[in-house]
């Protein structure tokens, strides 16, 4: 089957905020009462990979209608409007993509953005995404910068499995690799995630499991979602995580962990002989939009309150169009303001299917 170019996502309009200034309080909230807590920052829309479930290859193409440099955010215009979402109340951020490494001198953005302060006087969070293959090379530039963590993606320790879910030949011992650098760097806790798509990578939970037990790294297995408009999603596909959990715990029995904050996305499982934990993030099976509290900025500067939305909100216009900074506060207070995403929960109801007004956004686009 030939599939379509899927185009960007189109572009909500900034809400009116003539005579209406808002001053950050760090308190803002949404018409559901969730705060603006973190924040996800897509620093490019390419990728050295095409896995077959975010970048299928026969739409991620040499044609692709990649952005230009001049369409994305500069790491001014990042810092910038950074610098607003910290005064109302954003207290991580996560660089992704795209993959991120890809993007030039990220180092440099790091080291802007660690010197950014909460209201309350407290260093940002800082951490990123990777599909690992550059981080041999880069953890300890990126440790220097003032990253204070990083998660990295690999779906199956199999190296012709992982080479064929990757589709750019990339070898497991290159992203093993990059994680005993980021070890070495201190860039912990080291975060590994793995998308299960049954029938396709299921039989590696529990090889995955007994590799990074007792490692220090935490696992985490990730439900495949139906996001973006051209993976060709498929309910038939998804592994419940109960049963992700069911499985490693027929090997390695396994004890429910409190969550460390009510926005935590993951569900922690520790293993009972103390030799660590794994997370469960069940995006289809049980949704957490009740706590969400993460907006996303395209590459291109737009805002996305929620990742399958089909529009976002176009902050760099608003940039370069000579918006004042206390503009930028105000615009960014009326979109959270009037939020009400929650499309997990109402995935497969009516009012989701109603809700479709466009094709949805790419994840390599607005970052996962
Ligand atoms: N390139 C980086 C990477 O792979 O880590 C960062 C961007 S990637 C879009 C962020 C995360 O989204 C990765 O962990 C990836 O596995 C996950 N992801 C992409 N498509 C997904 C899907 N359809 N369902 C679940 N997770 C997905
Ligand atoms: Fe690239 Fe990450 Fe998407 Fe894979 S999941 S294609 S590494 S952006
Ligand atoms: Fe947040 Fe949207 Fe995901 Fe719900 S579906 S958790 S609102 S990003």
């Amino acid at each position: 089957m030939s599939r379509r170019i899927i185009p960007l996502a189109d572009v909500s309009a900034i809400p009116d905020f003539a005579g209406a200034a808002a001053a950050p309080s760090g308190l803002l909230t949404d018409t559901l009462a969730r705060a603006l807590r973190d924040l996800r920052i897509s620093v490019t829309d390419r990728c050295n990979f095409r896995c077959v479930y975010c970048m299928p290859r026969d739409v991620f193409d040499k044609d692709y209608p990649f952005l230009p440099h001049s369409a994305l955010l500069s790491f001014e215009e990042i810092e910038r409007l950074a610098r607003v979402f910290v005064a109302h109340g954003v207290e991580k951020i996560r660089l992704t993509g795209g993959e991120p490494l890809l993007r030039k001198n990220i180092e440099f953005l790091i080291d802007r953005l660690a010197q950014l302060r909460t209201p309350e006087g407290r260093p940002l969070d800082i951490t990123l995404t990777t599909n690992g293959s550059l981080l041999a090379r880069k953890a300890r530039s990126l440790k220097d910068a003032g990253l204070s963590r990083v998660t990295v993606s690999l779906d199956a320790l199999d190296d012709a499995l992982f080479r064929r879910m990757n589709d750019a030949d990339f070898a497991v011992a290159d992203v093993l690799d990059g994680i005993a650098a980021a070890q070495a760097a201190g860039l912990a806790p080291i975060k590994v995630n793995m998308v299960v798509k049954r029938g396709t990578n299921d039989q590696e939970i529990v090889p995955m499991a007994r590799h990074f037990k007792g490692s220090g790294v935490v696992l985490r297995f990730i439900e495949y979602m139906d996001v973006g408009a051209s993976n060709g999603w498929n309910m038939s596909e998804v592994l419940p995580s109960a049963l992700v959990v069911e499985r490693i715990a027929a090997h390695f029995p396994l004890a429910p962990l409190e969550a460390h904050t009510a926005a935590e996305t993951a569900q922690r499982w520790g293993y009972c002989d103390g030799s660590g934990e794994i997370g469960v993030i069940s995006s289809v099976t049980r949704a957490f939009c009740g706590s969400c509290t993460r907006a996303r900025l395209s590459t291109e500067g737009k805002l996305y309150l929620c990742l399958f939305a089909s529009a976002g909100h176009d902050l760099r216009a608003l940039i370069r169009g000579g918006a004042t900074d206390e503009d930028v506060a105000t615009a960014i207070a009326r979109i959270w303001e009037a939020r009400g995403d929650r499309y997990s929960q109402l995935r497969g109801s009516a009012s989701a299917a109603s809700r479709e007004d466009g094709p949805r956004v790419e994840m390599s686009y607005i970052g996962g």
